[in-house]
């Protein structure tokens, strides 16, 4: 085997990340044995297993834990099976009463997991920490080798490493596409140079494009990786594993990676390199280390990553320019027909979620209109904007090529933090659009940012008036506490936004601390409080607000919940 790619704990339970098959496939059809494996399912299972469970609730009942805990530790055991089928069944999304019992059932085995560890990290279906561990790297690198605090140690020593010694890779990639990736996936990465000394290893992902600045920080001891990929991988992987497997080619000639160099990483080329979405393949989705039938939904939903970048791209708080550099590309429709009908023939499901920042409406509506075409029986949905291009004869379009479901960025309905924002979302808009969609029965998704460092109370109190008033129109509300992301127009430029950066006191993070000086906008420590009393005030009105729709990474089952047969 040339290369193996891996997906580390913790990812999504409902889908695979949509790098993992799209890069494998890249890879074969430029003549690599290249295999994939998502170790982040796997382990989910192995720690949600009645048997691992049961061990915990041994360790608190040994520990004097109280009632409350041992009730739910009683339950995570008890019912972890059969929750976890409960979510697999067909028409489970429509269940709401089987559905919020299977969550909290998933939420007593988290609190379990944590308990048992006495506090030293949390650890649950969708997240894992150790508690201080990125302060900086000193404390990420004494995590990484902490058996107490860190049980990857012994999940891979016991489940991966034996396997991956077997199947011998020549080199070996681990994508971190979430946080919660990241100690594991630091962890592997210091066993396999242990273990496996003799293989080569490159770490990439979505996660570390974020963190870009970071990354030519991390000390080559704590992260003994050969390179590191930021932006898109393709190209850069097949280069990469041409120097190392081949030799043929240089190092300092693969586009997009970070090489170990006095003690850290260094960008061996400061400009990212695009890959170009007609040369992609189609992504390999039932080869082995991909069992589809392992993930918690109903019918899996293929994540086609059809476009990347964003087609506006200027949005003040936003980093998809840092991660893309604004750059919108996409499949051409007829290519991407293709792909729906050959993962359609290899998978047996019809379920696209597409994995994309930002579709194009004129796009969108072409690739609507081929599928209609096509007669292909799918269901789908997609991210965008609230853009004028989406007219009721386009929404009627996709509704009819069988978009279930439209994701929107309000973030503000207050024309005056709208335009603060470089959003270029119009309230009156977004009423039409959301009318639309109703109207011809498109779910609809909405997100909305609280705490911009210029919103007023008044300018938040306008997005609640929004919400409420579209009620009969917005089917699902996520509400995210404003945080100052790296790589951001406001980051750079943060004196422009009435805003200083504080001394950075964590490393690897997304979110940067600051203070805001503008005299009428909220502190960012009073956003906690402002975001409860909103959800608080919206509960009436959208009862399942913070719970079924945000409950996951994505908030995995809400695309199931709109198709038509609810899976
Ligand atoms: S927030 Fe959305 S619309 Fe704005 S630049 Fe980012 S991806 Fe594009």
């Amino acid at each position: 085997m040339d290369f193996l790619l891996i997906s580390p704990p913790v990812g999504n339970v409902g889908q695979a990340v949509s790098s993992l098959p799209a890069l494998t496939a890249f890879l074969r059809a430029r003549g690599w044995d290249a295999h994939q494996w998502d170790l982040s399912i796997d382990s989910f299972h192995h720690f949600h297993s009645r048997s691992y469970l049961a061990r915990c609730r041994r360790i608190v009942g040994d520990h004097g834990a109280d009632d409350r805990l041992m009730a739910a530790a009683d339950r995570a055991v008890g019912e972890i099976d059969a929750a976890k089928a409960s979510l697999r069944q067909q028409g489970a999304a429509g269940r709401r009463d089987t559905w919020r019992w299977a969550f909290d059932v998933l939420r007593d085995a988290g609190v379990l997991l944590t308990a048992a560890s006495r506090g030293r990290h949390q650890h649950d279906f969708r997240h894992f920490d150790i508690p201080g561990a990125v302060r900086g790297f000193d404390s990420l690198g004494a995590a990484l080798e902490d058996g107490e605090a860190n049980p990857f140690i012994g999940f891979f020593m016991e489940h991966a490493l034996p396997r991956l010694r077997r199947r011998a890779a020549v080199a070996i990639g681990i994508s971190i596409t979430y946080y919660s990736q990241l100690i594991p996936a630091f962890t592997l990465a210091r066993l396999l140079r242990l273990q496996l000394p003799g293989t080569h290893l490159i770490l990439g992902g979505g996660y570390l494009t974020a963190t870009a600045s970071d990354v030519e920080r991390i000390p080559s001891a704590l992260l003994p990786a050969d390179a590191i990929v930021l932006h898109d991988g393709e190209d850069a992987l097949d280069a990469w594993l041409n120097v190392v497997v081949r030799g043929r080619g240089a190092l300092g000639d693969v586009p997009n990676v970070c090489l170990p160099q006095n003690g850290t990483f260094r960008r061996v080329s400061p400009r990212p390199h695009h890959t170009d979405l007609a040369t992609v393949s189609v992504p390999m989705l039932t080869m082995q280390g991909l069992d589809l039938e392992r993930y918690l939904v109903p019918k899996y939903a293929i994540g086609l990553p059809l476009s990347r970048g964003c087609h506006w791209g200027r949005c003040a708080y936003c980093n998809i320019s840092n991660q893309t550099l604004a750059r919108y590309r996409r499949r051409q429709t007829e290519q991407a027909v293709a792909d729906m009908r050959a993962t359609m023939a290899e998978t047996g499901s019809n379920w696209f979620d597409l994995p994309v920042d930002s579709y194009h409406p004129r796009d969108l509506w072409e690739l609507g209109r081929a599928i209609l075409a096509a007669d292909l029986s799918v269901e789908w949905a997609a991210e965008v904007l609230f853009d004028a291009g989406f007219t009721d004869p386009v929404v009627a379009d996709l509704a009819r090529s069988g978009c279930r479901c439209l994701r929107f960025g309000l973030e503000s309905a207050d024309p005056v933090t709208l335009k603060a924002m470089r959003k270029p979302t119009r309230p009156e808009v977004a009423s039409r659009v959301l009318g639309s969609c109703r109207q011809h029965g498109i779910h609809t998704g909405v997100m909305v940012i609280a705490g911009f460092p210029t919103e007023t109370q008044v300018g938040l109190g306008r997005t609640f008036d929004f919400l409420v008033d579209h009620r009969d129109r917005i089917d699902f509300v996520g509400i995210h506490p404003y945080s100052l992301v790296p790589g951001s127009p406001m980051a750079r430029d943060p004196g422009a936004f009435g805003i200083y950066l504080r001394p950075h006191t964590a490393v690897m993070t997304t979110s940067l601390p600051f203070t805001n000086t503008n005299p009428v906008g909220m502190q960012n420590e009073d956003l906690p409080r402002v975001i409860e009393a909103m959800k608080a005030g919206l509960r009436d009105h959208y009862p399942e607000l913070g719970e079924l729709w945000t409950a996951a990474i994505g908030g995995w089952m809400t695309f199931p919940a709109c198709c038509a047969s609810g899976g």
